[in-house]
């Protein structure tokens, strides 16, 4: 079976895609930033063909360049690993660097060691294709058309989810202007999710450590939001295990080298979270850990009548994804970080 290169593989969408490659029987080779997590990684998946590679830190130059040098034979890589939280003190070094010199390093290491390199599929983001002034204009639909207008100095000044979506934005057009000035012996695929939710595959020693994007999740199972509902977000959503099949198809598939993939599963809110987890899981509503039905909501915790539009067809059609509900997800969310110690 060929041999992927898997970036980040201690991550919440990267160990979903570290199962999906293994179970599909898939040769897998991930990189992560230390000896603890290259074990726990190892210790989880006894027997398999899998080695794990320890790259301590993506911004730095030539980062890639020893693991893909000294391990030939390499058919696919899926780059996921990039800095998403907002607890930054300084965004150029904690977040565009990584990011940008994350993603150039390693098609720069690909184009000079990895000849056999077929295909690369980076985890971009709904980041890169916002505009954050457009995000309530109803007449707006967003799709692999668009591009963040955010520059590179509006990613230094902040605020933090702009430096975030600026990292993002900056890295995945390094991607293509790298193929497109480069010409190399690899095409490219981007994905392109919005705030992705969903059940833990990756290694947690507590729920303190959970991931920026199902944090809700660990709130409002602690009781965080029975006062009151917060601000939803971007109102876009999508369940990692089709993020994690987002990435197995475009790696996979012929026609999806070249493109751009929107993989969204449609609009959320928080309140309706509230609501599905309650009537997905009545014995931890009952225990009072979850907020009732005339809790306050804060502005934007529904979703308004008029917001942005989207277009997901592309990452639908191309891809074949017929996309985890709401419904499901954040009860099997709920359900996984229940496993985990406080
Ligand atoms: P995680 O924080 O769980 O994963 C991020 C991964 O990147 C981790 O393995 C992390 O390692 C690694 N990483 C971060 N900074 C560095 C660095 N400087 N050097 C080496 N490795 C680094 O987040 P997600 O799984 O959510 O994110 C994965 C990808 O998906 C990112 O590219 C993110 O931008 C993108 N994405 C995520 C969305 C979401 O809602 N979750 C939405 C859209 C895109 P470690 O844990 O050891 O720090």
């Amino acid at each position: 079976m060929p041999k992927v290169l898997l970036t980040g593989g201690s991550g919440f969408i990267a160990a979903h895609v570290l199962e999906l490659l293994l179970k599909r029987g898939y040769e897998v080779l991930t990189t992560v930033r230390s000896e603890t997590k290259a074990s726990q990684i190892r210790a989880k998946y006894p027997g398999a063909k899998l080695s794990v590679a320890i790259v301590p830190n993506i911004a730095v130059p030539n980062a890639f360049d020893e693991v893909i040098a000294n391990n030939p034979g390499i058919d696919y890589v899926q780059h996921t690993a990039s800095p998403f939280h907002f607890k930054f003190s300084d965004a150029r070094t904690e977040l565009l660097d990584p990011a940008i010199n994350g993603t150039k390093g390693i098609l720069q290491a690909i184009a000079k060691h990895a000849p056999s390199v077929k295909r690369v599929v980076v985890t971009s983001s709904f980041a890169a294709i916002i505009s954050e002034a457009k995000m309530n204009d109803p007449t707006t639909v967003f799709s692999e058309a668009d591009w963040n207008p955010s520059t590179y100095e509006d990613g230094l000044k902040g605020p933090p989810p702009t430096s975030y979506r600026v990292s993002k934005k900056c890295a995945e057009k390094a991607a293509w202007d790298f193929v497109e000035q480069e010409k190399p012996g690899f095409d490219l695929a981007t994905i392109c999710p919005p705030m992705v939710f969903g059940p833990v595959a990756h290694h947690l020693d507590s729920l303190r450590d959970i991931n920026t994007s199902d944090q809700r999740f660990v709130d409002l199972m602690q009781g965080k939001w029975n006062d009151e509902i917060p601000a939803s977000g971007v109102f876009l959503w999508v369940d990692v295990r089709d993020v994690a099949l987002a990435h197995l198809r475009a790696m996979e598939i012929p026609e999806a080298g070249g493109q751009r993939f929107f993989t969204t599963a449609g609009y959320y809110d928080n309140a309706r979270i509230a609501r599905v987890v309650r009537d997905g899981l009545p014995d931890l509503a009952a225990a009072g850990k979850l907020p009732g039905d005339n809790v306050r909501l804060a502005p934007g915790a529904e979703k308004p009548a008029q917001v942005f539009g989207y277009d997901n067809s592309r990452a639908t059609k191309v891809l074949g994804i017929d996309w985890i509900p709401l419904e499901k997800s954040a009860v099997d969310t709920v359900k996984s970080l229940l496993e985990i110690p406080a």
